[in-house]
């Protein structure tokens, strides 16, 4: 396994747009690993190919009990809106207030290229509107008022110091450990 730096606000790939997956590589694989393992060592709950430096539309997501894979995702269905607290593992210590859509179906590809949908309320459904952002880049500062996105960004002035080269790189030592020393599994690329 292979712990992935994050790349934190400033960095300019998380503003560019990522592109469609057409084939899922062996390459593709096992980036999905890592980024499984780069997410669960950083105590995310879900990463966006952006923010490990990489332009492919690929998100893995870990919430609600769901494990899910998300090749070139699209929000199908949007309903409804809720407001809750949201962080990003790019813009670490930084947290606020996001209205997102309450109810959402969004349709993707899993690891095996294979279509799905996914019907999505709460934290997965908050996780999944926030990882589409990523891909096309955006991220959660951009959807708050003025006034929010100013004191936002006055605590990642603080913060930003710690990521001289807007990376930020992850302790080993943070590996959870019943996965540290374990053999890869499958990645499960349903919702179920
Ligand atoms: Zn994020």
């Amino acid at each position: 396994m292979s712990l992935l730096d994050i790349h934190v606000l400033g960095s300019p790939i998380l503003r560019q747009e990522t592109e469609r997956v057409e084939t899922i590589t062996p390459e593709l694989r096992r980036l999905v690993d890592d980024m499984f393992d780069t997410m669960e060592a950083a105590k995310g709950i879900g990463l966006a190919a952006p923010q490990i430096g990489r332009r492919e539309r690929l998100a893995v997501i870990h919430a609600d009990d769901t494990r899910l894979v998300v090749f070139n995702p699209e929000l199908i269905l949007k309903e409804g809106n809720v407001r809750g607290e949201e962080g990003c593992l790019s813009i670490p210590e930084v947290f606020a207030d996001v209205t997102r859509f309450a109810r959402i179906i969004v349709r993707a590809q899993d690891i095996d290229g294979a279509v799905y949908e996914v019907e999505a309320a709460n934290l997965l459904g908050r996780c999944l509107q926030h990882e589409i952002d990523h891909l096309f880049g955006k991220l959660f500062t951009d959807r708050l008022s003025l006034l929010k996105k100013r004191a936002a960004m006055r605590e990642w002035e603080e913060e930003k110091i710690y990521y001289p080269k807007l990376l930020r790189v992850l302790p080993v030592g943070d590996l959870p450990p019943e996965r540290a020393s374990s053999p890869r599994g499958a990645v499960p690329g349903d919702a179920s």
